[in-house]
């Protein structure tokens, strides 16, 4: 682990000419380090208040050059973002001068911050868990409402009071059952009726919780949809339709998408990321054979899939082929260029069974004029609603989370069966504390070193 020790600073802003920009220092000389760069009304290093604002400028401490015209921002610790001695500098946005006052700021005795060392310093001082943690990288990273939402929950500590009870209740079961092995021959045996009931509720609330880990994944990287169909039915029209902006190549001529191109929509606070795959049939070049593979490989990854038909073609032995190579939930047969077609024909298309379960939707569109994309539209939101609803209220677990949920799960198991021979109820106990640390995991209460270093190596500099 970095020490502690030593203070950092950083520029915390996006790293592009914007009107304001700051420089973070925080550490034990955060305060000194800016009586040494900051000339301005009032601020004096050794006595000024937390919670602050001064106006003043920045000035180089060996050249004594003026860089910057900034307000400078105090928080003593422990009432700061790191729980540390903190100052801000919020300066003009130039890429430029941001550089020039970090550099200054460094000349005075700082050591430019790793990233997520910021918050790594704040879970060290105990201002937040390690699931808090994680959830500050969700919400900068946020995409639509729904991701937005879950992150703010788990910021504000809801996932980590779920688990810190679990935990209570593994470790007051494990006391229970230690208690037991004290008991003399001559005193009745305990009822361990209650004992299990509590165990079973216990995963039972695990279970709950591991199961909120697809749909986490869901609202953290979007919803993947393939679009799936024969060469030139129409799908890099329908994607440049949806997307309203011309990324993937169209081409009148068949078999020229030959590579996988995606484009992110946001329909109703949610993120749709729509791969645009090459028609799905035989190959006759090697481009053209590579970029099928893709196209097979995105739909076999992707949550969910757009089946395309070309309504002037009818259903062919091809559409055939590529519906049964479909291993992903079937989001909606799309007969498209209605336009194209007479309505008599459309009505007729509607009526020809697709070996499709019933209760996905068949419709009729048209990606060059726009008809019926209003409806595709909503069913692709009803259906990516549904997929990201959570047992859990808004609680989402990441896979770090479930694969340490998942070991308690075990754990929680494996004392139900010492239980029941109960020559072993010692064994019972002890797996009751393994799950507990498990789930301290989650939270950083029994992590280990190099997991917390990856968790904060994910972070960008600055956080
Ligand atoms: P892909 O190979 O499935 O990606 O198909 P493209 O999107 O490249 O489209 C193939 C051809 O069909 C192009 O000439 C498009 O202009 C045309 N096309 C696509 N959608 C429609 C539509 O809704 N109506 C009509 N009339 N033509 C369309």
């Amino acid at each position: 682990m970095p020490t502690v020790r030593d203070t950092i600073a950083a520029i915390i802003t996006a790293h592009a000419a914007a009107p304001v920009g700051i420089v973070r220092v925080s550490g034990p000389d955060a305060f000194s380090i800016g009586g040494r760069v900051f000339r301005g009304s009032g601020f004096n290093a050794a006595h000024a208040e937390s919670h602050r604002i001064y106006y003043g400028h920045v000035h180089h401490p060996q050249t004594q050059e003026m860089l910057d015209e900034v307000l400078l921002l105090t928080f003593r610790r422990p009432r700061s973002y790191t729980g540390e001695d903190t100052i801000e500098l919020s300066c003009h946005g130039g890429t430029y001068v941001l550089g020039q006052v970090l550099s200054a700021v460094l000349t005075a005795g700082a050591r430019h911050a790793e990233p997520g060392e910021f918050t790594l310093r704040a879970f060290l001082n105990g201002r937040m868990d390690l699931a808090q943690a994680e959830a500050v990288a969700d919400l900068i990273q946020a995409r639509s409402a729904r991701a937005l939402r879950s992150a703010l929950q788990q910021r504000e500590g809801f996932l980590s009071r779920r688990i810190a009870a679990l935990r209570r209740q593994a470790l007051e079961a494990a006391a229970t059952i230690e208690a037991w092995l004290e008991l003399d021959e001559d005193e009745s045996p305990p009822d361990a009726g209650s004992l299990r009931a509590s165990l079973s509720q216990c995963a039972a609330s695990i279970e709950s919780l591991l199961r909120t880990s697809e749909v986490g994944k869901i609202v953290r990287e979007g919803f993947r949809i393939a679009i799936v169909g024969r060469p030139n039915v129409g799908k890099s029209t329908l994607l440049n339709a949806l997307a309203g902006r011309d990324r993937a190549l169209v081409t009148p001529t068949a078999g020229t998408t030959r590579d996988v191109v995606s484009d992110t929509i946001t329909l109703g606070g949610f993120n749709l990321t729509l791969y645009d795959t090459a028609g799905i049939r035989p190959a006759k070049g090697m481009v053209e054979e590579a970029g099928i593979q893709r196209a097979i490989e995105m739909a076999s990854q992707a949550d969910g899939v757009l089946f395309v038909l070309d309504a002037r073609r009818g259903f062919t032995t091809g559409d055939q082929a590529v519906l049964q190579s479909i291993n992903r939930p079937l989001i909606a047969v799309l007969w498209n260029k209605r336009d194209a077609v007479p309505e008599s024909r459309l009505r007729k298309l509607l009526d020809t069974q697709i070996a499709t379960n019933d209760v996905t939707p068949v419709l009729t569109v048209s990606a060059l004029t726009g008809a019926g994309l209003d409806v595709l539209e909503s069913v692709l939101t009803q259906h990516v609603r549904q997929a990201s609803e959570s047992s859990e209220n808004e609680i989402v677990v990441r896979e770090r989370h479930a694969e340490a949920l998942r070991r308690a799960l075990e754990s929680l198991q494996a004392s139900f069966r010492h239980l029941e021979g109960s020559d072993e109820i010692v064994l019972a106990a002890e797996e009751l504390r393994r799950a507990s640390d498990h789930l301290g995991a989650i939270i950083g209460e029994t992590t280990s070193e190099d997991v917390v270093r990856e968790v904060f190596a994910r972070f960008c500099v600055g956080k």
